[in-house]
C-alpha cells in the first residue's frame, strides 16, 4: 500500500528494506516511523495526520452567525406509562394533517412534522425517555424541548420522575402537559403540587415551566400545547444554516425487504438532497431517494426536517451522526475509520474500562472539570434524601458531586442509559440492579457500587473526591 501511494514498485521498497537489514514481504505491517523513513528515502515529503482527521470538516462544521436562519423545534414526549404519550402523539398528528390530506396515508417513519400558525414543529415519534437517552449516550442530542405528560387522574409516578431527570441531565427545557383533563376524576392541581417536589415549577405555581391542560382523547387544548412549544422555541432562538452540506442524526433504521436499507434521519444543519453521498455511523451510500412522513418523495430536506433516506449500503444505529461527504472515496475512508473505532470500543468495553469511580475521577481530572455526576437509587425516600444531602455537604468551591438522578427502587436499564449518557457512576443503597440492567451495565462497562451503610458510601465518594482536589490543598 505504501509503495502504491508513492507510485513506486513494491519490489523496490522491499529491496530498500533488505538493504537496511529488514526482511519483509508485501502485506507485512510497518509502523509509522519506518513508513516515514522509507517515504523520505524515496524522495517524498511526509505530512503526518492523525487518523481522526479523516472526519475533519465533515462533522460539527461551524457556521457563520450571519448564515443562520430560524428552524423548527424538535420535540420528544416523555412521561409515565399509560399517561397518554402515544395518544398525544397520534392526536397531534391527526389534528394537524394539512386539509385535503385527511384520510391520506400517514407513515410511521420515527418522526413527523406538523404546522401551527404557519410554523413547523418536529415530533420524535418514539415516546419515552429510553430512546431519547439512548441517542444521547451515542453523543447525539436531537431534542430541543421535552413534553412531560402527566395524567391528571393519576399522579407523579416513577417514570415521570425519571423523565424529569433525563430532560434535566440533557439540559432540555420541559413543557408540562397535564393530560386526561376530560376525566371526571382529573385533578390538575394535585399534579402541579407534586411536580413542585421534583423541582418542576410550573407557571401557575409561580415558576417558569410552561404548562397546558390537555386531553388527547377529546383534542382539548392541543393547539395551546403547540403554541406553548412555539413560545418555548422562540426563547431558545433555534437556528441553523440551510445553505451547506447536510449534517444530522439517525432516528431509526431498518432493512426493508423491498426498499433495502431505510434510515430515518433528522437533518440538523444544511440541506440534504438525492444523489448526495452520506456517511451515517459506520455505513455510507448514495442517496437514492428522500421520503417524507407522508410517504412522498421530496427533492430536499432542510434543518429540523425528518426524512427517510434510501440508498445506504447498511443500517446505521439510532443516534448515529450522519453527514454528506464530497465523494465515495471519502465516504469509504470515514466508514472504515468508524468501523475500526466501533471495534476498538467494543474491545475496550470487554475489558470494562468505563464507569468506575476512580476512572471517572481521573477522567474528570483530565478534562479539568471539578464536578462529578452520580446517579443514586435507594430503598426508601428517607435514605435517598439523606444520601443526597450528605453528598451535597461534601462539596467545596473546588469540587462537588452532581446528582443527576435520585430515586427509590431497584436499578433499571433506564438508570444505566442515563448514567452512560451523562458519564455518571451509579450508587445503589440497599437496592440491587435487575437482571436486564446488570446485563446492559456489563455490556457498556458501567460500574455499579452497592452500599448498605451511608457512612461507607459518603466516605468512598469523599476519598474519590479528594483525589480531585488541586495539590496545594
Ligand atoms: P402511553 O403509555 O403513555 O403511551 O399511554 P397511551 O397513549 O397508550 O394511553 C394509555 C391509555 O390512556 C389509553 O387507554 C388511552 O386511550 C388513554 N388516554 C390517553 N389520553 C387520554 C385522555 O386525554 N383522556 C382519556 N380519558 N383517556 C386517555
Amino acid at each position: 500500500e505504501l509503495s502504491q501511494r508513492m507510485s513506486e514498485r513494491a519490489v523496490d521498497v522491499i529491496k530498500y528494506l533488505m538493504k537496511e537489514g529488514q526482511m519483509m514481504k508485501p502485506g507485512d505491517v510497518i509502523d509509522a516511523d519506518l513508513a516515514e523513513l522509507i517515504a523520505t528515502e524515496f524522495g517524498h515529503t511526509v505530512k503526518r495526520v492523525a487518523e481522526s482527521d479523516v472526519e475533519e470538516g465533515i462533522f460539527n462544521v461551524k457556521d457563520d452567525e450571519a448564515d443562520l436562519e430560524p428552524r423548527a423545534p424538535v420535540v420528544t414526549i416523555m412521561g409515565h406509562v399509560d399517561h397518554g404519550k402515544t395518544s398525544l402523539l397520534d392526536a397531534i398528528r391527526h389534528a394537524n394533517v394539512v386539509s385535503g390530506e385527511a384520510g391520506g396515508i400517514t407513515q410511521h417513519i420515527g418522526a413527523y412534522q406538523v404546522e401551527q400558525d404557519g410554523q413547523k414543529i418536529t415530533f420524535i415519534d418514539t415516546p419515552g425517555h429510553a430512546a431519547f437517552t439512548a441517542m444521547r449516550a451515542r453523543g447525539a442530542q436531537a431534542t430541543d424541548i421535552a413534553i412531560l405528560v402527566v395524567a391528571a387522574d393519576d399522579s407523579v409516578m416513577p417514570q415521570t420522575i425519571e423523565s424529569i431527570s433525563h430532560a434535566k441531565a440533557a439540559e432540555v427545557p420541559i413543557i408540562v402537559a397535564i393530560n386526561k383533563i376530560d376525566k371526571p376524576s382529573a385533578d390538575a392541581q394535585k399534579v402541579r403540587t407534586e411536580l413542585l417536589q421534583h423541582e418542576v415549577f410550573v407557571e401557575t405555581m409561580g415558576g417558569e415551566t410552561l404548562e397546558v391542560e390537555v386531553s388527547a382523547k377529546t383534542g382539548q387544548n392541543l393547539d395551546k400545547l403547540l403554541e406553548a412549544i412555539l413560545l418555548q422555541a422562540e426563547v431558545l432562538d433555534l437556528k441553523a444554516n440551510p445553505d451547506r452540506t447536510a449534517e444530522g442524526v439517525v432516528i431509526e433504521a431498518e432493512l426493508d425487504r423491498g426498499r433495502g436499507s431505510v434510515a430515518t434521519v433528522l437533518v440538523q444543519k444544511g440541506t440534504l438532497k438525492p444523489g448526495q453521498i452520506v456517511v451515517a455511523g459506520d455505513q455510507w451510500g448514495r442517496v437514492r431517494a428522500l421520503v417524507n412522513d407522508r410517504g412522498e418523495h421530496v427533492k430536499e430536506a432542510g434543518p429540523s426536517m425528518p426524512v427517510e433516506v434510501l440508498g445506504l449500503n447498511g443500517t446505521p444505529s439510532a443516534g448515529d451522526r450522519f453527514a454528506v461527504v464530497e465523494n465515495e472515496g471519502k465516504a469509504r475512508e470515514v466508514s472504515e475509520y468508524r468501523q475500526r473505532l466501533s471495534r476498538d470500543k467494543a474491545a475496550a468495553r470487554q475489558s470494562g474500562s468505563r464507569g468506575s469511580l476512580e476512572q471517572m475521577m481521573s477522567q474528570l481530572q483530565d478534562t479539568g472539570r471539578k464536578e462529578f455526576p452520580l446517579l443514586i437509587k435507594g430503598d426508601v425516600q428517607g435514605s435517598v434524601e439523606a444520601i443526597s444531602a450528605a453528598l451535597d455537604k461534601l462539596g467545596t468551591d473546588e469540587v462537588r458531586a452532581r446528582i443527576i438522578h435520585a430515586g427509590v427502587g431497584g436499578i433499571t436499564e433506564s438508570d444505566i442509559s442515563l448514567a452512560e449518557a451523562s458519564n455518571a457512576a451509579i450508587i445503589g443503597f440497599n437496592v440491587r440492579a435487575n437482571a436486564q440492567a446488570r446485563k446492559v451495565s456489563e455490556q457498556e462497562g458501567i460500574e455499579i457500587r452497592y452500599y448498605n451503610i451511608i457512612y461507607d458510601l459518603v466516605d468512598d465518594v469523599k476519598s474519590a473526591m479528594s483525589g480531585l482536589l488541586s495539590p496545594e490543598r
